[in-house]
């Protein structure tokens, strides 16, 4: 349920009926980005709902009370009807720019790094990319650098101003990763670590929230839920592939999840061609069809030698070739009214 306030209410109307919220045994929300004064009732209503419509509707400054039908009430576009803009650093994603955020699997070394950096940034890249804590298949394969590869993207961030991304996978590690990090990254693995969840939700970075392999588009929402009930508005969602039959290619993108996210929920939504299909001949297609189907920023694999990449070589493009892409994104951003700031080359 929310609470719509009247433009003329005042600070007491809106206390006293946050009051009243809390008093009653729900949780009042107030989204501190939203220019309607809407307070969200949190909790189960159940067989109560229409007593407390009455009850909230007669109290003054209150102009409407509604039912949010969705089971993610603050992640619904009933609740926040425009997009949401998350800012990271300077880079705002969900406005009419189309984000490229660009960088290898795993950060390996700081020369590597910075050279990428720089390579990202002349192609167009608005944020960089890269794993220090990595979630293996196997245990034996290589796990990331830890805190030198958050130091490591740091200092890209340092050099080439470009803000930086890069995935937390256990709730200990969160504090450290917000020293390094602009924005954490959940993982399609952890998308359903609801301590994890609660944890990045209870800090102000933006986070970006990968669908899990296996789950529908609406446990995605539920997941967003989470962070955004601890007070951490600041979340993306990224379709990055689901698991199928089909085994052509790593993942299947879904692709309908972009339009559907965009109905639904008020949040970005970016797409990860690079592991949803697992293989760089495929990558520009799908980034093509994720800018062409309203996403709002797509996340590319980029490594300057993938044959000799620590991890995801295959799906990985070369600095050249996400140079080409770039352009093309751009072509196609503007055929759907949306903007890639580069030059062209
Ligand atoms: C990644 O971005 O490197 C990654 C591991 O992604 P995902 O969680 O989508 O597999
Ligand atoms: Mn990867």
């Amino acid at each position: 349920m929310i609470i719509i306030m009247s433009p003329s209410a005042t600070e007491e109307d809106i206390n006293t009926v946050q009051e009243e919220i809390a008093a009653i045994g729900f949780r009042p929300f107030m989204n501190p980005g939203v220019e309607r004064k809407v307070i969200a009732v949190l909790g189960e209503l159940d067989v109560r709902k229409a007593d407390l419509i009455d009850q909230f509707k007669a109290m003054n400054g209150v102009a409407r009370v509604e039912l949010i039908s969705d089971l993610w009430k603050l992640a619904s576009r009933s609740y926040h009807p425009s997009g949401s803009v998350v800012r990271v650093g300077d880079v705002e994603v969900g406005a009419d720019e189309v984000v490229v955020v660009a960088g290898p699997c795993s950060v390996e070394s700081e020369g590597q790094m910075i050279r990428l950096a720089h390579q990202i940034k002349a192609a167009g890249g608005r944020m960089l990319r890269g794993g220090a804590f990595k979630p293996r298949t196997s245990p034996y394969s290589f796990q990331g650098l830890g805190e030198e590869g958050l130091r490591i993207l740091a200092k890209a961030r340092e050099e080439t101003g470009l803000p930086v991304v890069t995935e937390v996978m256990d709730t200990h590690e969160v504090d450290l990763v917000c020293e390094y990090a602009d924005m954490l990254q959940i993982g399609t693995r952890n998308m359903q670590n609801y301590a994890l969840l609660k944890k990045v939700g209870s800090t102000g970075h933006p986070v970006f929230l990968k669908r899990g392999l296996g789950s529908r588009i609406r446990d995605l929402l539920m997941s967003a839920e989470y962070i955004i009930s601890e007070g951490n508005t600041n979340v993306i969602l990224c379709e990055r592939g689901i698991t199928t039959f089909e085994d052509s290619t790593r993942n299947t993108t879904d692709i309908n999840a972009i339009p559907v996210l965009k109905h639904w929920t008020h949040l970005p939504v970016m797409l990860d061609p690079s592991h949803a299909t697992g293989h760089w001949e495929y990558v520009d297609s799908i980034a093509g069809a994720a800018v062409a189907a309203g996403a709002d920023g797509v996340m590319i694999e980029v490594h300057n030698d993938p044959a000799r990449a620590l991890s995801d070589g295959p799906q990985s493009l070369t600095p050249e070739k996400f140079a080409v892409l770039t352009q093309k994104l751009k072509a196609i951003a503007r055929a759907v009214d949306r903007n890639i700031n580069i030059s062209a080359q």
